[in-house]
């Protein structure tokens, strides 16, 4: 909590949940001072959608834009935390009394944070965005979503239109956040993802800082 900065990142490590289908997480010490060596070097293999990451244009549509290309001002500024009390998944009604406004960037919070990321295993049940959700943010023209676990979508439910919805609207997404103690406020968000040529996702260092001091 460094100068009021909360990091709303995961850590990655090898083993760690992922989404199903998607490379294991393997990140090993490959040169090892307590082995004689002079220095510590992992080898780090990983899927480009792991922990806490990002997705652009480019996951899902031919020719959109790639994560390198992501504009500072798309992760860099306010973002308002709204909390969704939904079990299930995040509803139009549940947003529609947030007023919110076009660019505004958003961040979910629901029960997943912290619950879900505490087992080792996925979390097929985990609270998602639904699809006239999904919608509801790109009508209102947001520039930025985030969620508190692996996906937008959900695990059987429209995990493909839910991120053409986003995507084609120019939503820039942000997936795996942990919101544990994260209260329901604006804050001030830097995210930024590692920096990987043409690439359809990255990891991303997630933080934030709220705008008001609590009282
Ligand atoms: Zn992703």
């Amino acid at each position: 909590m460094e100068g009021g900065w909360i990091d709303i990142s995961i850590p990655l490590k090898s083993g760690m949940v992922h989404w199903p289908g998607d490379p294991e997480v393997r990140i090993e010490r490959v040169l090892a001072i307590e082995h004689g060596d002079k220095c510590n070097v992992s080898s780090i293999a990983i899927g480009s959608h792991t922990g806490t990451h990002m997705d652009p244009p480019f996951h899902y549509l031919p020719g959109g834009t790639p994560l390198d290309a992501l504009p500072f001002a798309a992760t860099i500024g306010p973002a308002r935390v709204i909390e969704i009390t939904d079990p299930e998944s995040v509803k139009p009604e549940e947003l529609a009394p947030h007023d919110i406004a076009p660019g505004e960037r958003i961040l979910l919070k629901t029960r997943n944070s912290p619950n879900v990321w505490r087992p080792d295993a996925f979390a097929e049940d985990f609270v998602y965005i639904s699809l006239p959700a999904a919608h509801y943010l790109a009508e209102r023209q947001i520039g930025l979503v985030g969620v508190d676990y692996l996906s937008v979508g959900g695990y059987r439910a429209d995990g493909d239109a839910i991120h053409h919805a986003l995507l084609e609207a120019g939503v820039w997404i942000i997936e795996g956040l942990n919101l544990e103690g994260v209260e329901p406020v604006q804050y001030q968000l830097i995210c930024l993802p590692i920096k990987i040529h043409e690439s359809d996702g990255a990891p991303a260092r997630a933080i934030v800082r709220p705008l008001q001091p609590a009282h």
